[in-house]
């Protein structure tokens, strides 16, 4: 899969060089690239940003460098188009002003993703990244101050598949933080860059429910135990306990995502255990009982 993230602060993405990205990265697994968008400005200050139209606080960047750096990579040299591509960053590079328009627009489902991390764009979740692990090739465009202006997105949307994509209802500073999130989420389910792919399947998210709580050596610490069924041997009662951990921490802690659930999913124990829990299970839906503190709940499990 090939990554291109562009910043104004390259340096915080070098987290990306660590661990199972990094070394994904170095097995060519993922052909990851961080470009500077000030190397797209054609001014002595190199300016990305200006005051916006309307008034009001912060700057807005500036949609030309933004323009000419999306160009150089929907058209690089990897793509269908290498001789407007080498144009582009030939004139950028000598420091002229240029209005390159991309001659040959790739048919849309052809065109790259573009990800506009933003707090006013969807959420991001698995179901997303297990969408995303399956493209070729994806630009993130981090955006700073209040924003990048509204236009570079309506024009890139000629050239790739925009998708304005939120962390969470809550703001950053810059899109950078998401970058880290958006690429090691899907970066993981690239085939190859976990070494175990069974360890993807059990995860929280995969199924619609939270993971099951872990445990490791000692089995006694500092007086707390473990439940005694993982060190039955027995698999079958094992997978059944785990089972009924995540369908209980789930409704404990997101009742909403209980809510969301296929009630055919769901068998006899699955069943036995939410309505313990006060859920409702009709051939329809499955209705949370009033959420009790996950965190509360949690703690008072598993203690001998
Ligand atoms: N004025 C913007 C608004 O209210 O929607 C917020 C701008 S924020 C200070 C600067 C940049 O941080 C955004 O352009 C975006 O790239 C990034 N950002 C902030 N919060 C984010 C979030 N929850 N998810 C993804 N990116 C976010």
């Amino acid at each position: 899969m090939r990554i291109d993230v562009v910043s104004i602060f390259p340096e915080y993405l070098a987290a990306l060089d660590l661990s199972l990205i990094g070394k994904a990265r170095q097995d060519g697994l993922l052909q990851l690239q961080v470009h500077d968008l000030r190397d797209f400005t054609t001014d002595r200050h190199r300016t990305v940003d200006d005051t916006p139209y309307g008034g009001g606080a912060g700057m807005v960047m500036k949609p030309e460098p933004w323009a000419q750096a999306l160009e150089s990579l929907v058209a690089s040299p990897e793509s269908d188009t290498p001789a407007v591509a080498s144009r582009v960053v030939d004139q950028v590079s000598a420091g002229e002003r240029v209005e390159t328009q991309l001659e040959t627009p790739q048919p849309a489902a052809a065109r790259p993703i573009l990800i506009v991390p933003s707090p006013a764009g969807e959420v991001f979740n698995q179901a997303l990244a297990y969408e995303l692990a399956l493209e070729d090739h994806l630009v993130f465009a981090c955006g700073r101050y209040e924003g990048i202006d509204e236009r570079v997105l309506e024009w890139a949307a000629e050239h790739f598949r925009v998708r304005p994509v939120s962390l969470g209802d809550y703001v950053l500073n810059g899109g950078e933080v998401a970058v880290l999130a958006m690429v090691e989420a899907v970066g993981r389910l690239v085939p190859g860059v976990v070494g175990n792919p069974e360890s993807l399947v059990e995860e929280s998210h995969s199924d619609g429910l939270l993971e099951y709580p872990v445990y490791t050596k000692p089995s006694d610490w500092r007086g707390r135990g473990i439940p005694e069924v993982l060190l039955s041997g027995n698999h079958a009662k094992i997978a059944r306990h785990r089972r009924d951990e995540q369908v209980r921490r789930t409704a404990e802690r997101r009742p909403d995502l209980i809510a969301a659930l296929d009630p055919e999913m769901l068998d006899k124990a699955d069943r036995a255990t939410l309505s313990t829990l006060g859920y409702t299970i009709t051939p329809t839906q499955v209705q949370p009982a009033t959420p009790m503190s996950g965190v509360a709940a949690e703690a008072t499990r598993h203690t001998p």
